[in-house]
């Protein structure tokens, strides 16, 4: 069998390692003090990608580490402090392939509210601890590009580094047409066309790359959406949108991000499902187990892309008084399917209301589309300038 990759998401007390494997493997992990490190062994298994690792600031980790051995894979985790770990296995999903998972806490105490993983059920295959003697020779692998993304990274980007990716998603599309305005506007045409602008100013942006999530008019389920972003290795996930209510005097744009304890107003879980029905529109229903799987995946491998999607939120929302009244003042929360990333910072913009005739009427027109276009590129620029991942290569942003 073999191994695949290996990623984590981290937060300050909690860091989640997931391994990529063609099938569940017989394995056993210890942890070793003097110097502390995690040690997982793999039975008949054969490292096939990379592992990623850590960026310097990360709270745990101070290097990933394989060594093949003939039949057996040992990866290494170095420590930087003592830590409690659980693991368990997952099988495959609509997203993911089998897992072994390793979820590492902290020693210390937690703060108030903080929990690790309070999802028993989940551990499916939970494995003994036990010691083993250090290993001698161990080979550094190369260092991955970009999987712990949402760790805050300070060291300057190096010039050679890879590009920005930003995943660019206009919402709707084909069969579904989003809202309407007053006049008929359907709001997959107009979105599409100001995700084209934003798009046009990624790439003519130094060090940044855009990716369309669609490219004309059609419908993309919204897992595939977010599998888009994911295959593109997106830094950052925007998905475009324009609002609709029933009184048509109500205008404005918002900003959302993903919260996982729902909607933080009457209006965003409006929204929230309103949104998420589009799931059906595509014909896929949702499957009820992956939801509950997702879930708990986001339990934990959220808290950190949570704060950046909130960061990267809060610069686009500032960036948007200067061109429009905002309807609300504050980042808002919803639980957007399209949002669930674990690991990449997502952010949904309602850019207007297409049911205000004022703001259809700017949301038609292509000059005020290239305004609205120019106000998430200059918040998302601005975030970069201020959270620039290591390896890429932006560092005059
Ligand atoms: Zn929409």
């Amino acid at each position: 069998m073999n191994v695949n990759s290996l990623h984590f998401w981290s937060s300050a007390k909690q860091s989640r390692m997931m391994i990529d494997v063609s099938a569940i493997p017989a394995h056993n992990i210890s942890l070793i003090n003097q110097p502390d490190r995690l040690v997982i062994d793999i039975d008949n298994a054969r490292l096939k990608g990379k592992l990623a690792q850590p960026p310097v600031s990360h709270p745990f980790f101070s290097g990933i580490r394989a060594d093949q051995k003939q039949n057996s894979l040992r990866i290494v985790a170095d420590l930087k402090r003592q830590i409690g770990y659980e693991s368990f296995t997952l099988n495959p999903n609509k997203m993911y392939g089998h897992r072994l998972v390793v979820d590492l806490v902290d020693k210390g105490p937690l703060p108030d509210g903080e929990t690790v993983l309070d999802k028993p059920s989940m551990r499916i295959a939970k494995t003994e601890a036990k010691a083993q003697a250090p290993q001698k020779v161990m080979k550094k692998i190369a260092e991955d590009s970009g999987s712990a993304k949402p760790v805050k990274e300070t060291t300057p980007a190096s010039r050679n580094g890879r590009n920005i990716v930003v995943a660019i998603d206009a919402g709707h599309g084909g069969e579904d047409p989003g809202a309407h305005g007053p006049e008929g506007t359907e709001e997959k045409r107009v979105v599409l066309a100001i995700a084209q602008k934003l798009a046009a100013l990624i790439n003519g942006q130094k060090g940044m790359r855009a990716v369309l999530v669609r490219k004309g008019d059609y419908y993309v389920d919204l897992r595939k959406r977010m599998e888009i972003a994911r295959a593109a290795n997106a830094d950052l996930f925007i998905s475009v949108h324009a609002d609709a209510f029933k009184r048509s005097d109500v205008k404005g744009a918002s900003v959302f991000t993903l919260s996982n304890r729902g909607a933080s107003s009457e209006a965003a879980r409006w929204l929230a499902d309103s949104e998420n029905t589009a799931d059906l529109v595509g014909g896929v229903r949702l499957d009820d187990k992956e939801e509950v799987l997702a879930s708990v995946l986001l339990d934990l491998s959220q808290t950190a892309t949570l704060e950046a999607s909130n960061n990267v939120a809060s610069h686009v929302l500032k960036s948007f008084q200067n061109i429009s009244e905002l309807h609300f003042t504050s980042v808002q929360k919803a639980g957007f399917l399209v949002l669930k990333s674990p690991d990449i910072p997502s952010i949904l913009v309602e850019t207007a209301f297409i049911s205000n005739p004022g703001e259809e009427r700017k949301l038609k027109n292509s000059d005020h589309q290239a305004k609205i276009a120019l106000a998430i590129f200059k918040g998302v620029r601005s975030y970069f300038k201020q959270y620039t991942p290591t390896d890429t290569r932006v560092a005059g942003l």
